[in-house]
């Protein structure tokens, strides 16, 4: 192939991205081009992962490679959610033993430079702006970027995260089934004990949830989820709003302290979607490209993961001329993602304390009409 074509083009070089180029090149694909818009050096939220992930480490071959990271292991946690009562689940008895708090930053660095090691073509600071279809037919395609001469493909996959940028060029469009919204503070417990706790701790309140996780650093991440209009009515985005709902927590308000409010807030959106649809000739979605889950299933980064392992024997049969593993794969995505909708209305119906209040009531109208498929 000439310079700047390639087989496969992926763009965006989070989890979803980097596990779906890996997977590529141990299949034996080896024209594969990684473009991501950041540089690895912002933090990022998503870090709690199950102990089962253990076997997509394994499958992607990259397992040891992982432990000797040392991310901090979760054992378990602790969720005040249908009544005061705290619940505990650990992870002793699980078979896979403990999960991950991860560094998000390092894990994501992780993953890129476990792609180039394998002569993986990966360039950061570059975000995809266009595309188009090259011969009137689906391939070739040529993509552009902001500082990047164009790029040519014969697959190009979107890893780009919510946004799903590039699928949404091939006429995807994303559904969306709920969208609320997380708003966090880094504590710094440098001089208490709190960072001893590696349990996370969930607890529901009138306005959504609260949750608790320790990260490196000695730092506890703790974040709010709610509705977007009670963020709005509760002004929220004001750092002291937040912090005197916090205050109301029962759990979350003895964990922390102690230890001094850092005055300030990151949000993010948190939706449940679904690209539709996830994938196409000559294309495909992956992690939150292809759908998103509500973070408190805690599975964002496992589906990344997963899928950038189907995803990769989609492609891999495509190249060869054999398109029933992209049908395969998109039947897949919808099948994971009616299943997770499935146990999170189970969860939150499982809260009935606060039958009248709008986060609840909207949450449950959610459980009764608005289910996909
Ligand atoms: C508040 C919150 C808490 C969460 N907690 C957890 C948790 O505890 N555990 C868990 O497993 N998951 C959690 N998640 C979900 C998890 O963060 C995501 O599911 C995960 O990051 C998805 O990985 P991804 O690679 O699909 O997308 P991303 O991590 O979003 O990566 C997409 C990448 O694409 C790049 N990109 C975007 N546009 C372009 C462009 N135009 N050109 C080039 N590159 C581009 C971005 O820079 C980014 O690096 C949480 C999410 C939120 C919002």
């Amino acid at each position: 192939m000439r310079d700047f074509c390639f087989e496969v083009a992926i763009i965006g070089g989070g989890p979803a991205g980097t596990a779906t180029g890996i997977a590529l090149k141990n299949l034996g694909i080896d024209s594969v081009f990684i473009v991501e818009a950041g540089t690895y050096s912002k933090p990022k939220i998503g870090e709690s992962i199950p102990p089962n992930t253990q076997t997509l480490f394994q499958r992607l071959n990259i397992f040891d490679a992982f432990s000797s990271q040392h991310h901090e292991p979760c054992l378990g946690s602790y969720s005040c959610w249908g009544s005061t009562q705290l619940g505990f689940n650990d992870n002793l008895f699980n078979p896979y033993g403990a999960g991950w708090h991860l560094d998000r930053r390092r894990f994501d660095l992780f993953l890129a430079r476990q792609f180039k090691a394998l002569s993986g073509a990966l360039v950061d600071n570059t975000r995809f702006s266009n595309l188009s279809v090259m011969k009137n037919d689906l391939y070739p395609i040529k993509l552009s970027f902001e500082n990047h001469p164009d790029v040519c493909c014969r697959f190009v996959v979107d890893a780009t995260g919510q946004s799903a940028k590039v699928a949404r060029k091939f006429g995807a469009a994303v559904s969306m089934q709920d969208l609320m919204v997380s708003f966090a503070a880094y504590f710094d417990c440098q001089d208490t004990h709190l960072n001893e706790n590696k349990l996370t701790l969930l607890e529901a309140v009138e306005q959504g949830w609260w949750y608790c996780a320790s990260i490196p650093n000695n730092l506890q991440v703790v974040s709010l989820t709610t509705d977007i209009a009670v963020a709005k009515k509760l002004k929220l985005k004001q750092p002291e709003n937040w912090y005197s709902l916090l205050k109301h927590s029962k759990h979350i308000n003895n964990r922390i302290e102690g230890s001094a409010f850092p005055n300030r807030l990151n949000s993010w959106k948190t939706p449940s979607s679904l690209l539709s649809p996830p994938a196409g000739n000559g294309w495909l979605a992956v992690g939150d490209a292809a759908a998103c889950y509500d973070p408190i299933s805690s599975q964002g980064i496992y589906k990344a993961l997963a899928n950038g392992l189907q995803a990769a024997k989609a492609i891999a049969l495509w190249l060869n001329g054999d398109a029933n593993g992209l049908t395969e794969y998109r039947n897949k995505v919808v099948k994971d993602f009616v299943n997770y909708l499935e146990q999170r209305d189970y969860f939150y119906g499982q809260e009935q304390r606060w039958l009248e209040a709008e986060f609840w009531v909207k949450r449950r109208a959610y459980l009764a009409g608005l289910k996909y498929g």
